[in-house]
């Protein structure tokens, strides 16, 4: 006998990043997975006879959990200030004067203690999750020493601690130059594959490595060392490439077959195909294209015509994707990078999960795969994409269980 069996809802599976939509469908669910799906029409029986809870959805839509992979959630503070300091014209230089930009929330953050963090960044999740998500990247990278890095990762983890939620979390030490290592970006790196990196693997806080590889961070080189060193470690690894610059991010990723490559407004065509022949996801990040007015679009045509599936993440971060929505970036990713409804909507599904490396669990309503979804009070699935700021959710289920 199942645990509970769903029925009355329009299933959107995602199955091979399509809707694969199935009208007035059924979901069964035992021991946390999906145990049945189709048609009710197909069930091989009555519902009260064949699970111990019968839910009537009474005609929602239900898609997978939400996914959102690529996150800087914990950090300390805001940057209201340099915001509002730009908008009346000051230069970015003025505002690391002022000690304003990065540095401040490095600062802030290696300040803050555990607690201040976890409420912090509580909040911002718990924004998240009020929109169907069950699955969230969260990066380290405004610690940037191995006391505040692994402050960062630990506090990660304990977001994930009640299980209503699953994380990730990935070491991001080369993020930016710390302060004290300004002009030094060959001795930071030195620090960080030699001391806080292995510190960070030792305990266990990192299921990835991350760098940032762009005019606006490390050099290809920097960044290479960093995934050698993860490699070493057998850390999977992800790269923040070519948001500024074409810094052949995207074939550094693919050389090191990266989960994903991030960002790439820049990225070259051989990048791409690159991609596309060692497995790497395009995670599109469509909040910070729009907070930093950037001009160059991803290259959306490319990621299709290679096959390279695509992603879509927050970014969420206080410099430069201030978002606590990922509803809201299945429309930026539409209005802004021209995706389809559908596309964007396996961005934070199907897609998303492979970016994490969790395809074979999450990401698709099939049967074997963890019971984590989200209803929704829509017509149809585009509308997920179409609203903006609307939060149509209705309910989440985490492992085969409701959530509060
Ligand atoms: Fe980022």
């Amino acid at each position: 006998m199942w645990d509970s069996i769903w029925i009355n809802a329009h299933l959107a599976t995602l199955r091979a990043g399509k809707y694969g939509a199935v009208r007035r469908g059924a979901l069964a669910l035992a021991q946390g997975r999906i145990a049945w799906i189709g048609a009710r029409a197909e069930l091989p029986g009555e519902p009260a006879q064949l699970a111990r809870e019968v839910h009537d959805c009474e005609g929602r839509w239900i898609t997978p959990g939400l996914i959102d992979c690529h996150t800087h959630l914990v950090h300390a503070g805001n940057r209201v200030r340099e915001f509002e300091l730009r908008l009346q014209g000051a230069s970015g230089e003025e505002c690391d004067h002022a000690g304003l930009g990065p540095a401040y929330t490095v600062a802030q953050t290696r300040e803050a203690s555990e607690m201040e963090l976890v409420r912090d960044a509580s909040a911002r999740l718990k924004r998240l999750m009020d929109e169907g998500l069950t699955t969230i990247e969260i990066k380290s990278g405004y610690g940037l020493d191995t006391a505040t890095e692994t402050k960062l990762l630990r506090v990660a983890r304990l977001l994930g601690e009640s299980g209503a939620v699953t994380v990730r979390t990935s070491f991001l030490g080369a993020h930016v130059l710390p302060p004290e290592y300004q002009g030094r970006a060959d001795a930071f790196v030195d620090l960080l594959c030699t001391q806080i990196l292995p510190a960070v693997a030792q305990a266990k806080l990192a299921d990835a490595v991350d760098a940032v590889c762009d005019s606006a961070g490390f050099s290809v080189q920097q960044a290479q060392r960093v995934l050698e060193a993860a490699r070493a470690l057998r850390l999977p690894v992800k790269l923040h490439a070519d948001q500024f610059s074409d810094s052949n991010g995207a074939a550094l990723a693919a050389r090191y077959r990266a989960l994903s490559a991030d960002h790439l407004e820049h990225s070259n065509e051989a990048g791409v195909r690159a991609m596309a022949e060692a497995g790497t996801i395009a995670v599109l990040l469509p909040g910070t294209h729009y907070f930093l007015h950037q001009q160059q679009l991803p290259p959306v045509g490319l990621l299709r015509k290679q096959g390279v599936p695509i992603a879509i993440a927050s970014d969420c971060n206080p410099g430069s994707s201030p978002s606590g929505s990922i509803l809201l970036m299945l429309n930026m990713a539409c209005t802004l990078f021209g995706l389809t409804p559908e596309e964007a909507l396996a961005g934070v599904t199907r897609n998303a999960a492979l970016a994490l490396g969790l395809g074979a669990t999450q990401g698709t309503l099939e049967q074997g795969k963890d019971a984590d979804f989200a209803l929704w009070n829509i017509d149809e699935p585009a509308e997920l994409a179409y609203s903006m700021g609307a939060n149509p959710c209705a309910g989440v289920v985490k492992a085969g269980r409701a959530r509060a």
